[in-house]
């Protein structure tokens, strides 16, 4: 898919206009609800500030965990808007509802180059109904429609589709945000520099089947890491003790296997434990080997090793989901391979993406992510990229004239 038909916040004029900016507002917090990661809001920025720089005002909404349809103050986005104000250098008001009394007087006042955050839009049922009253109701705050939730795109919440269905007569735009996102996922997987390798872990096989089916017709190699790699190994009659998998999905890795025209990588050994955390008894084993009583947690080094190697060969790659549980040490080593390695090859001319969720996470700990050539914001939404799927919220806005 591409954005490049659509047109963005930088195409129209905003002077004196209201925009409703959707961001992705879907921030980490600690148990005293201070930010502990705030790169969805730092990269929300330059979509604001063109708005504000050229007399507009901005009226914001995200999504903040899972309040389940309720106003609920542990999901209040007051954490948000005060980070907002701080980044932005000017109050950023918050309304106490989302489409409610506050929100309709809050925006009335609102003057040019004012800005305000609407509460979470998940304290209200009809967000992931999609119903259409609700959009109705916050399309009636704005002049504009803007989508800068890349996070976000893959869903077909009523901020996200039957908001801009209701704005269907006002111009409806992407973000700059959501372009950059998505132009540089669209133009990876369209024109990718070969070797074009995707590197693949995480829990689930069943998350990232249809992506692995996808990416065997484009890619050359697919590097299998993870819990992942223990329902490949026991379709291949291996061992894997106590490790996470899934037996149900064992004959659909058979069937990958099969179809792979050697393509798929999988692990040739395994840091397995006999339990996660510093203490337990770890050793590394031949992959399809783990003992009784022991489960994998991370690849092993050879697995590493052979897997940099490959990365270095590549001119494009594309990593979605950790190798190991790395969020515990001394299982986060994998990961910190793999993450190193994209460094390299990025220092070397490779286009490097990391496709958001915990590898994401996992290369913001490892202090790299300035050294990949893109960290999606977005998990879902990169991986529905990647398997090639369309996005109804963007497929909504205004093409740029021919
Ligand atoms: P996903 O959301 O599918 O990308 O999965 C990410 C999660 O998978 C992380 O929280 C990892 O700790 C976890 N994970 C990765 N490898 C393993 C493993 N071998 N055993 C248990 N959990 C794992």
């Amino acid at each position: 898919m591409t954005v490049a038909q659509k047109k963005s916040i930088a195409d129209i004029e905003v002077a004196h206009r209201s925009v409703i900016i959707r961001c992705d507002f879907n921030v980490p917090l600690a148990e005293d609800r201070q930010i502990t990661d705030d790169r969805r809001i730092r990269l929300a920025l330059p979509t604001i500030q063109s708005v504000l720089e050229r007399g507009g005002r901005v009226v914001m909404i995200s999504h903040l965990g899972r309040p389940g349809g309720k106003p609920n103050p542990d999901f209040s986005l007051r954490p948000v808007a005060t980070r907002l104000s701080d980044l932005l250098g000017r109050p950023c008001g918050l309304a106490a509802d989302v489409a409610g009394g506050d929100a309709a007087e809050k925006i009335a006042a609102m003057e040019d180059g004012d800005v305000l955050l609407l509460e979470n839009l998940r304290f209200e049922p009809g967000e992931k109904s999609g119903d259409p009253a609700f959009a109705n109701r916050l399309g009636s705050f704005a002049d504009i429609y803007c989508n800068n939730a890349f996070g976000t795109c893959h869903r077909n919440d009523a901020s996200m589709v039957a908001l801009p269905e209701a704005m269907e007569r006002k111009p409806r735009v992407v973000g700059l945000l959501v372009a950059r996102e998505m132009d540089y996922l669209s133009e990876t997987i369209a024109n990718p520099g070969r070797p074009f390798l995707a590197v693949l872990g995480g829990a689930k096989v069943s998350d990232k089947i249809s992506v692995i089916r996808q990416l065997l017709r484009s890619c050359d190699r697919i590097l299998i890491g993870g819990a992942m790699a223990y329902t490949f190994s026991l379709a291949q009659g291996g061992s894997v003790g106590n490790s996470l998998v899934e037996p149900d999905k064992v004959d659909l890795a058979k069937q990958l296997l099969d179809e792979d025209q050697g393509k798929l990588e999988l692990p040739v050994d395994t840091h397995c434990a006999t339990a996660p955390g510093a203490g337990a008894t770890g050793q590394i084993v031949a992959a399809g080997s783990i003992p009784d009583g022991f489960a994998g947690f991370d690849i092993g080094p050879q697995t590493a090793e052979k897997y940099a190697e490959f990365i270095a060969q590549a001119k494009t790659v594309v990593w979605n989901g950790p190798m190991g549980m790395f969020e515990v040490a001394p299982f986060d080593q994998g990961t910190l391979a793999v993450a190193q390695a994209l460094a390299h090859a990025t220092a070397n001319g490779a286009t490097t993406i990391v496709g958001g969720g915990d590898s994401a996470a996992a290369v913001e700990q490892m202090g790299l992510a300035n050294q990949v050539s893109h960290v999606s914001t977005g998990g879902g939404a990169s991986l529905a990229m990647l398997e090639g799927q369309t996005f109804a919220a963007v497929e909504r806005l205004d093409e740029m004239c021919k």
